[in-house]
């Protein structure tokens, strides 16, 4: 008896499917269109217009996985990862921004809300919200569960007191997920996340940071003053926020991981272009050997990059263990990133070192890679963990 077979191939990572190829290509082309002619005034002026910000929830690319039902685009994680690359490319800053909406905020959202909360955010962070993710204090960074922001019970509300440093979006957002312990004595198994919204009593945006790098992307402390917190909006189960913090962050490191992507992209091909045309010695730059094996070597990095950020993101797709793969995706990438923007500086010469040419700022804004969503060190950790059991 014949039996019959259906066998399925895997497709190569990078081949996209018609819908991924069309949502990447109309990010791109508007990227391209509207935060180009923009980046260099951002950067200066440390702020994005909230024009920009209307238009980036019009794109769709804000509630990328946020059901049709509550208005988002009811697509998957990969595609987020695919505006973030596309919009870093060109500004690794409105990358970020979109990262921290979709790989944080929504993400947590749609794993640890209630109904309740889903009803009630969901639609908002579709239409016209922006969202944060406050875990560090300035006690805590990479020792993030030793924060010290204390959540007490009064009521029918929870009254949050202290500080929060470095938020992303800390600027532009009305909504955070702010974590907070309920019970030091308990450590880690204290720590529970929060919802707070901006106009919640007790709660202000503190200090705005002067940063090298992603200067358009705010970053802020927050205060909270016995900010008064309804019942309603404890994120996932009181005790637990540790767990929300953890897998959020895994897979949000797999979006630092698409932003480094998106902005080697975009070093590299105002590098090429700039020495196709720079002529010195009677040939343009790019006729060189040795420059085009610089150029070689960046762009097998770049590839070797992405596969690993799209290999990530797509066993997280599917229901796969991915955490290794995160963490080595986003350290390889934020090296390449580094590596890739200071040959760039390099290649532009004396060019690349002033603020009218592009590259100088992507050297910039790498920096940002080894750090934020766990240091290098930390992620290093993390692997070895795995792998020496
Ligand atoms: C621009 C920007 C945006 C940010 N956005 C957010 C945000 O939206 N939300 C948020 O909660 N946080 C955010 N952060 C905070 C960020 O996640 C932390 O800065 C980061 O986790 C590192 O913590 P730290 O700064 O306290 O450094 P530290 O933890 O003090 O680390 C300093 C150095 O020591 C090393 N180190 C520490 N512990 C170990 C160890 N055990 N073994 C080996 N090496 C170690 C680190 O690798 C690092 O090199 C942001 C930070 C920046 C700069």
């Amino acid at each position: 008896m014949a039996t019959q077979h259906t066998e399925q191939t895997a497709t190569a990572l990078t081949m996209l499917s018609e819908d991924e190829r069309l949502f990447r290509d109309s990010v791109y082309e508007f990227a391209d269109r509207e935060v180009r002619p923009l980046v260099r005034e951002m950067d200066e002026h440390a702020k994005i217009p909230r024009a920009l910000l209307d238009k980036l929830f019009d794109l769709g690319v804000m509630a990328v996985e946020i059901p049709e039902s509550y208005g988002g685009g009811g697509a998957r994680f990969f595609h987020s990862v695919l505006a973030v690359e596309a919009l870093s490319r060109v500004d690794p800053s409105i990358g970020v921004l979109v990262d921290v909406q979709n790989t944080l905020v929504i993400n947590a959202l749609m794993r640890w809300g209630s109904d309740d909360v889903k009803r009630r955010y969901l639609p908002r962070l579709a239409a016209n919200t922006i969202g944060g993710y406050a875990l560090s204090e300035a006690g805590s960074g990479s020792d993030a569960f030793a924060l010290t922001t204390r959540a007490t019970e009064r009521g029918d509300e929870w009254m949050l007191t202290g500080r929060k440093l470095w938020i992303t979006n800390g600027n532009e957002a009305d909504l955070f997920i702010v974590f907070a312990n309920v019970n030091p004595e308990a450590g880690y198994r204290g720590i529970t996340a929060f919802l707070v919204e901006r106009g919640f009593p007790g709660f202000t945006v503190g200090k705005k940071e002067d940063k090298l790098g992603i200067r358009a992307s705010s970053t802020c402390e927050l205060l909270l003053e016995e900010c008064r917190v309804p019942r309603a909006n404890v994120l996932g189960d009181v005790g637990k926020g540790y767990k929300v913090a953890i897998e959020t962050l895994n897979e949000g490191r797999i979006g630092i991981g698409s932003q480094m992507v998106g902005l080697t992209q975009g070093a590299l091909d105002h590098t090429i272009k700039y020495t196709k045309e720079r002529k010195q010695f009677g040939k343009t730059i790019a006729e060189n050997q040795a420059v085009q094996h610089q150029l070689a070597r960046a762009a097998t990095e770049l590839e070797a990059a992405r596969l690993m950020v799209y290999n990530a993101a797509r066993l997280r797709d599917a229901g796969q263990p991915f955490l290794t793969e995160a963490a080595m995706c986003k350290i390889f990438s934020s090296e390449v990133a580094e590596r890739v923007t200071s040959l760039a500086v390099n290649l532009y010469g004396g060019y690349g070192f002033v603020k009218d040419y592009p590259v100088e700022k992507l050297w910039r804004d790498s920096k940002i890679g080894q750090i934020y969503e766990g240091t290098s060190n930390l992620q290093l950790q993390t692997i070895a963990k795995q792998i020496l059991g």
